[in-house]
């Protein structure tokens, strides 16, 4: 069935209509300068009911973690609690002004702290910065460390980072943002990183490796410590991309394993939204060798006062004011709310729903790397002739779920990237392996179902090159 496109808001006008009834003029009225009046500006004519109607239905049509499952993986699409939105939304923390200083934001900077000393106790790190706002903007951060530190012992030839295959887009940008050159290591037969590559790679210009763990295989690399020393010895520093911590909150402490420094993403793994595009937070945690070139400031406690302070040899901000405090109001709510014990069953959790949904579906989906899986698990969409990986993703559309993260990593051909997160049930997991199940014998007896999806949304498939390539992004009526 195909549901009639929502009509646009400028095809619902009808000149006349109004939405706004404003007082009697009290004070004198004073004209726009002319050169910067605009007078003939086409916009839409609506009653306050039509333009409420209008954008609820649009609100309905989005897709999200409250109404379905979204098993998108590499984004940990948790459940975020609601009362992570009640304790961001109380007066003191919404009518804080982050000019108030020091002296009158004592709260909000006692808050800081916590959330910094808790991160660093899951990390295993000795000092936290909440200032990034993204995954991406605490790899920035942290690659800026590690060039810093290079460069404060007069070490400017190391210029290379060594980056995974396996690794997700966001690190090499990063690294080029900063200035450094991304030197590509090839994964070994089981997924992890190919401990020969590495020797051959490391050498005295490389500034250090960019590493995820559990890797974007959802495959944790047991050889973590040995590619850390490996590194160390060359002279090189470890950075750790910490997208994938919803594997290992309360079971692994990467500043432990020999990671420098590191990001989380707390709008994946502590439970704060994803959001159109942002705000997100990434915080970044160091070691003893980096720990001094975070950027700032940082909540500390100064004899019974709390105060926002650079560390001495800080990078400097990335971000105006306290980064999104909003967002860290949230990530504190949710680590209080599980307690240590809680964070632990979160990671345990996480792992038992990936490898109870791959052990479901890897006997119809190949699992390129079969071995058992952390939070994630990569399969493998081409299951019959003339269907692919993007067919099977828009089908799965049709049956009511948001498709798995398709075509990444690179290293898996046809790849659909399944992350169920610890927050879904039993039973939502078996509907999504017999809805993958059902759509498999789709696919042999009527691809073309699959080649015609999505059939149930309001747009059909689309043309995505095109879109990318030509995208309309406002109105032209
Ligand atoms: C999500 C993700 C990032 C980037 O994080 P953002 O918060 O989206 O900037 C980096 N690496 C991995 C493995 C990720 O999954």
């Amino acid at each position: 069935m195909n549901l009639k496109p929502e009509p646009l808001v400028y095809e619902l006008s009808s000149p006349g209509r109004i939405a706004v009834s404003l007082p009697e003029r009290d004070v004198n009225a004073t004209p726009i300068p002319a050169s910067l009046a605009r007078t003939d500006l086409p916009l839409p004519e609506l009653d306050e009911l039509t333009v409420v109607r209008h954008f609820t239905r649009l609100s309905q049509k989005n897709y999200s973690i409250d109404t379905h499952f979204y098993p998108l993986g590499s984004c940990t699409m948790k459940y975020n609690p609601k009362v992570n939105e009640q304790t961001a939304s109380l007066s003191g923390w919404r009518n804080s002004h982050p000019l108030a200083g020091d002296e009158f934001s004592q709260g909000s900077i006692e808050l800081i702290h916590r959330l910094q000393e808790t991160l660093r106790e899951i990390g295993g790190f000795e000092a936290v910065s909440l200032q990034p706002a993204a995954g991406a903007h605490g790899e920035l951060s942290g690659v800026f460390m590690i060039r810093a530190w290079h460069q404060a012992r007069g070490d400017v030839k190391r210029r290379k980072m060594l980056i995974p295959d396996s690794a997700h887009g966001t690190n090499p940008a990063s690294c080029t943002m900063a200035g450094l050159a991304a030197v590509t290591i090839p994964s070994d037969a089981e997924g992890g990183v190919d401990l020969a590559a590495l020797r051959a790679a490391l050498d005295d210009t490389v500034a250090g490796i960019m590493i995820t763990n559990p890797n974007t295989l959802g495959l944790f690399d047991p050889n973590i410590e040995e590619i850390a020393r490996l590194v160390h010895e060359a002279g090189g520093l470890v950075y750790g991309d910490g997208a994938n911590m919803n594997a290992l909150t309360g079971v692994f402490k990467p500043g432990e394993a020999g990671i420098d420094v590191m990001h989380f993403n707390l709008h994946k793994t502590f439970s704060t939204p994803h959001g159109g595009g942002g705000p997100g937070a990434g915080m970044v945690g160091a070691g003893s060798k980096l720990k001094d070139f975070l950027p700032g400031p940082l909540a500390v406690l100064e004899s019974g006062t709390y105060r926002m302070r650079m560390p001495s040899k800080s990078i400097g901000r990335m971000k105006s004011f306290y980064g999104n405090f909003g967002v860290l109001v949230r990530a504190y709510t949710y680590v209080r709310m599980l307690g240590a014990a809680g964070l632990r069953r979160l990671a345990e959790n996480a792992v038992l729903n990936a490898n109870y949904l791959k052990v479901l579906i890897e006997g119809t989906y190949p699992v390129k790397y079969p071995r058992r899986c952390m939070h994630e698990f990569v399969a493998m969409g081409d299951i019959a002739e003339g269907v692919h990986t993007l067919d099977v993703a828009k089908r799965l559309i049709d049956y009511g779920f948001h498709p798995p993260t398709i075509y990444f990593p690179l290293i898996v051909s046809e790849a659909l990237m399944i992350e169920p997160t610890e927050t879904e049930d039993k039973d939502t997991l078996d509907e999504f392996a017999e809805a993958l199940l059902k759509i498999a014998e789709e696919a042999k007896s009527h691809p073309d179902l699959l080649h015609a999806a999505p059939s149930t949304t309001p747009i059909g498939r689309l043309d995505e090159v095109a879109a990318a390539r030509n995208p309309v992004l406002c109105y032209r009526g």
